[in-house]
């Protein structure tokens, strides 16, 4: 097998394995088979980059970076649908149908999957472009985003139309978005509110590599396109599934008005054990050519109709409400219920966000509330029921002092909510910034887990992460359940951190709102903690994506004497607190503030290769020609379309030769 031949078989291998894992859900290969194919067409297409084509399997990780999204005019207009929400409304709806078409007329049933609706442009089984619904008329342009979607198919199979257009609706399953909060919860970060905004929001991300990370997936739903050689809507759903796409299962072709309201009663009962959330049911009339006798109103089309399903309410008995102190010292009331199924689970607690929520409700220990389940995972208390309320109650008065510590709280103008200010003392605070300052994507400190944390604060062996690197093993052996040789895994792990890069490091410090990103960023620009520590608030704001609120966490944590302290601390014990000399050697800002295109194949530098150079030089990648761009590297067998474009906005074209040059 040649060179070529071997990269098109992993492709097509990957695939497949892709669409098992994806699509069907039905995995047959080991995830570190897969990946360790993976790596494989990565090393080859990095060595033979002649062979690049960009719908293979490896551009899922993203790394395109989109500053402005390009508006694209739809080939067809993306229209919104009527909405029912009574079984008059579709009698109704039927009624209508029959005055205008002849004969039988059957529907198919849909779920209405609750996410950010998108165009899909197909060409020669190729994904071409991507875009949102915009009005309707016209929508941005976020194919790097959706190319990172594992079921969004980059190479169709079977027997697909030259050219069309599929919709679908971008959703994030319930799972991945508890996931995402989790991580955010401990980052200090507000959780997101529904899986329905987080998925939306994601789609306009300017780093594709950014969306990757995310679990997103595209469920579809309607083919549109010219002479398809599809008569019905339910034939275009199995056909679309042949070619690889993501149609769910529970789609249902019916005969009468009866039967969708059966479909829409089961799943208004059913819908908490998908793995998604839907708000209602759509229902369309399956020929292709009655639809096309109804036509469109101004809005929506005749031949669909929405049901919306009914937030999901219930009452139940407000026993207390508890103050929780999180790892940054945010104070959040919890309300603790008389256990009610809602949803189809058993809810206990309800966040009640802040103080100024109780106020809003007037909400009382004792009182009798209403819970809801919308579009929200974490169950809302919407209302109080006056009418059940005790005779002697009286208003809930917010606590003043923290729960843990007993500290007086402080409630910054213009926040949401209160603060334990004993950021030494308060044991949750303590205890979380520890745990986190070794957790997984932080120092990743092996053979220490957080119980064992909280043990090592109660016992009065550290009071912050720095006393980490003076623990022996002599004095971990004592602890509950630490024998010779975990107590020496320990300490090996906790000297183990010091390898940990810069950046990292940053992200461990557990600064409040300095994620993962951001520490990059910050990591990537001041290069040391000196710099950082240095910076004042105006030079931090000036750095790309930091905003004021960021700019205010850091200058405030690094004011503190005690973080001082503890910094010195760490830096006498070897952690890296500036970016590696290596790393530092083949870095400069020689390209800051460009915006550079990449195009062709190279031949002393792989394309990756180039543009880490680019990166490590302070410029930015760019996917995509614009007037904004300061110049185009072009490599051999660069596309003519990016060529004429570059030669349109008169974007200065350079060789390998002479970039490489520009960078001596
Ligand atoms: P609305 O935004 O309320 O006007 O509802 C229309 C939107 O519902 C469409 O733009 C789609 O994004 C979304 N939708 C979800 N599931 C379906 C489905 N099965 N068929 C059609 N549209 C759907
Ligand atoms: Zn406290």
């Amino acid at each position: 097998m040649n060179i070529e031949q071997k990269i098109n078989t992993l492709r097509e291998e990957l695939r497949q394995h892709n669409y098992n894992y994806y699509i069907l859900d039905n995995p047959t290969i080991e995830d570190f088979e897969f990946d360790m194919k993976l790596k494989q067409l990565q090393e080859l297409e990095e060595k033979y980059p002649e062979f690049y084509d960009e719908n293979s399997p490896t551009q899922r990780v993203g790394g395109a970076i989109t500053k402005n999204f390009k508006t694209v005019v739809h080939d067809f207009r993306m229209y919104s649908l009527d909405n029912s929400y009574s079984k008059e409304d579709l009698l109704d709806w039927e009624t209508r149908i029959k005055k205008m078409v002849d004969g039988e007329v059957q529907y198919t049933c849909e779920l209405k999957y609750d996410g950010a609706s998108m165009n899909l442009t197909y060409e020669n089984g190729k994904l071409v472009r991507a875009v949102t619904r915009g009005d309707g008329v016209q929508g941005d342009e976020v194919t790097a985003n959706i190319k990172t979607i594992n079921t969004v198919p980059l190479q169709l199979k079977g027997d697909f139309p030259k050219r069309f257009d599929i919709r679908g609706e971008i959703i994030l399953p319930i799972s991945g978005f508890v996931e995402m909060n989790k991580e955010r919860i401990s980052n200090g970060e507000e959780p997101y509110r529904n899986p329905r905004n987080t998925a939306s929001g994601s789609l306009k991300l300017q780093d594709s590599a950014e969306v990757a990370k995310r679990p997103l997936e595209c469920l579809l739903y309607s083919i549109k396109g010219n002479n398809l050689k599809i008569s019905t809507q339910f034939e275009g759903l199995e056909k679309a599934r042949r070619w690889g796409f993501k149609v769910p299962p529970e789609a249902k072709l019916v005969n009468s008005i009866d039967e969708v309201l059966n479909y829409i009663n089961h799943w208004d009962k059913h819908r908490h054990e998908l793995p998604y959330e839907i708000d209602g049911v759509v229902v369309k009339v399956n020929s292709l050519y009655q639809q096309d006798e109804l036509g469109f109103t101004a809005k929506a089309p005749r031949w669909a109709m929405a049901y919306k399903f009914k937030a999901e309410q219930v009452s139940t008995r407000l026993h207390e409400i508890t103050y929780q102190v999180g790892r940054t010292g945010a104070i959040t009331p919890v309300a603790n219920l008389e256990p009610v199924e809602l949803a189809g689970t058993i809810v206990k607690r309800a966040s009640l966000h802040n103080a100024d929520q109780i106020e809003k409700l007037d909400i009382r220990e004792g009182d009798e509330v209403f819970v809801e389940k919308g579009g929200e995972i974490i169950p809302k208390i919407i209302s109080v029921d006056l009418t059940k309320r005790p005779p002697d109650s009286s208003p809930t008065e917010y606590i003043l002092t923290c729960p843990e510590c007993d500290t007086t709280l402080i409630r910054v103008e213009g926040e949401a909510k209160h603060y334990c200010p004993n950021y030494n003392g308060c044991p949750p605070q303590v205890i979380g910034r520890i745990q986190h300052y070794i957790s997984r994507k932080a120092m990743d400190i092996e053979g220490l887990g957080g119980e064992t944390v909280a043990l090592l604060v109660k016992e009065k062996l550290i009071s912050n992460y720095s006393d980490l690197y003076e623990l022996t093993v002599q004095e971990v052996i004592p602890l509950e359940r630490m024998a010779q040789k975990s107590a020496e895994n320990l300490i090996n792990g906790i000297e183990a951190s010091r390898q940990i890069p810069f950046e990292r490091v940053l992200f461990a410090l557990g600064i409040r709102y300095v994620g993962e990103t951001v520490a990059k960023k910050l990591a990537k620009h001041y290069k040391s903690i000196d710099a950082l520590m240095a910076a004042p608030i105006e030079g931090l704001i000036a750095v790309d994506e930091i905003g004021d609120r960021i700019a205010e966490s850091v200058v405030e944590f690094f004011a503190s004497e005690e973080n001082k302290n503890i910094i010195a601390r760490l830096k006498n014990f070897g952690v890296q607190l500036e970016i590696s000399a290596e790393k530092l050697a083949n870095q400069t800002d020689k390209l800051s503030g460009k915006s550079i295109v990449v195009s062709g194949v190279f031949e002393s530098v792989s394309r990756n290769e180039l543009k880490k150079l680019i990166e490590d030089n302070g410029g930015k990648v760019s996917s995509s020609i614009s007037s904004k761009t300061s110049f185009l590297v072009a490599g051999d067998k660069m596309g003519p379309s990016k060529l004429a474009k570059a030669e349109k906005l008169n974007v200065p074209i350079l060789t390998e030769e002479s970039f490489l040059e520009k960078l001596k």
